[in-house]
């Protein structure tokens, strides 16, 4: 028997749902285009029947749904994290066409990558500071009148995209991402530099959390779009804490030799 699962490591988030039947709906959604990885974070009603009711033939990927508490436990372990949006923002992202989305994923997909694709609540989408652990942004585009589709109908659209640049074969958006000589970091080695970058900013005075303005969104699109890898996000670190011992009293000023 051919396995379910063509996209091993692809995973589809679901970040709040409300309602199971759009669970259900969602992982045939998903079953149909060769996806199973299912995680949902926090749902308001699960398990239910409901959901496995709509699945149909994919009460497996129901059944087989990682349930987790944060968006930042979902996408964890992820080197690429794409955000389903409905609508623009205030500062706009890297936005990708679902057929681009698809080509980036099925990219990441054949250089090893852990990808997490986000959904939004029925009732308010993803947040902000939910899209901003995303490097791309993906856009359903539609009619001007309604362009709120229903979850799993997204759902269906972006795993569909997936699954076709998958058999077009012709990945090219994104080759370079194969060739790159080290792995790229995952999201929660980026958000820890993040929250190290914030604090060392607090720390030297020019980041003042009182008045926070746009700043650490702005420095997250920028470092987001230049796909970090393991290596530099380690040096970046590096670099952090030895600003943090700067401003210690009783640690030495002088910067280090290296040998
Ligand atoms: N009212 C919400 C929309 C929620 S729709 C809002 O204004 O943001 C539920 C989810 O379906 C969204 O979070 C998103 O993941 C997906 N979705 C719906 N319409 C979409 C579109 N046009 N493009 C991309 N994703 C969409």
């Amino acid at each position: 028997m051919t396995s379910a699962n063509l996209f091993p490591g692809v995973k589809v988030i679901l970040v709040e749902t409300s309602h199971p039947g759009n669970i259900g709906a969602a992982a045939r959604a998903m079953k149909n285009m060769g996806l199973t990885e299912l995680v949902l974070v926090n749902p308001l009603d699960f398990p239910n029947m409901k959901a496995v009711f709509r699945a149909a033939s994919a009460g497996d990927v129901v059944r087989g749904a990682q349930v987790v508490e944060t968006v930042e436990e979902a996408i964890a372990d992820c080197q690429l994290v794409i955000g389903t949006s409905a609508r623009e923002r205030r500062i706009p992202w890297p936005l990708l066409s679902p057929r681009e989305c698809g080509e980036k994923v099925v990219t990441a997909f054949e250089g090893e990558q852990k990808v997490g694709l986000l959904f939004g609540r029925e009732s308010r989408g993803l947040k902000n500071e939910e899209l901003q652990q995303c490097q791309f942004h993906v856009n359903i585009p539609t009619g001007e009148a309604y362009s709120s589709l229903n979850l799993a109908m997204a759902v269906q659209v972006i795993c569909y995209e997936v699954l076709q640049a998958k058999h077009a074969g012709n990945n090219d958006s994104g080759r370079s991402d194969q060739e790159w000589d080290l792995p790229f970091a995952d999201s929660a080695a980026v958000e820890y530099f993040y929250d190290h970058l914030e604090a060392t900013l607090i720390q030297v005075g020019f980041h003042d959390p009182e008045n926070p303005r746009q700043l650490m969104t702005r420095l997250r699109r920028l470092f987001n779009r230049v796909r970090i890898d393991r290596m530099e996000v380690n040096i970046l670190r590096g670099f952090l804490t030895a600003i943090n011992r700067l401003g210690k009293p009783g640690e030495p000023h002088e910067p280090q030799e290296k040998g």
